[in-house]
């Protein structure tokens, strides 16, 4: 039988790695040299802005959803969903892009028709399948188009 024989690490090595939270008052252990422990990780600038991205996310969609007539930023982070959906997969019907950003169709609607408004996406409706309307990127440079 083969002997595998594991490196170990001295004992002290392990420490080395290991501050103290920055947090005044914390005197908990951080890993891997982060600047926080555990318990504190939402100061860290990567999940501070995460937590802004998804709380505009929310802000959005509120009041989007509380407004019959909600004035949607074209540069907004929804906006900015749909499109990146629509690069990313091609066109596909406007519930399944609902479904894909987790936006519900009666409010992306707004949405797409101001997205439409604005030429940056085409509404197809598709009687090969059943008269859905299909979303698709606005191509208006004739280079973006196949051949
Ligand atoms: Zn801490």
């Amino acid at each position: 039988m083969k002997c595998i024989r594991l490196e170990m690490e001295p004992p002290n090595s392990h420490r080395s790695n290991r501050n103290l939270c920055d947090i005044k008052g914390c005197h908990n252990e951080t890993s891997d040299k982060k600047p926080f422990c555990i318990a504190h990780l939402d100061r860290l600038p990567y999940v501070q802005n995460l937590e802004k991205n998804l709380l505009d996310r929310e802000h959005e969609l509120v009041s989007a959803a509380n407004n019959t007539r909600p004035r949607i930023k074209i540069d907004g982070i929804i906006c900015r969903d749909i499109l990146a959906a629509l690069h990313h997969y091609g066109p596909m019907s406007d519930k399944k892009l609902g479904f894909l950003i987790e936006v519900r169709s009666s409010i992306i609607n707004h949405y797409l028709r101001r997205l439409q408004n604005k030429k940056q996406i085409r509404v197809i409706s598709s009687k090969n399948y059943k008269n859905r309307r299909i979303i698709a990127l606005h191509r208006n440079k004739s280079s973006d188009e196949p051949n």
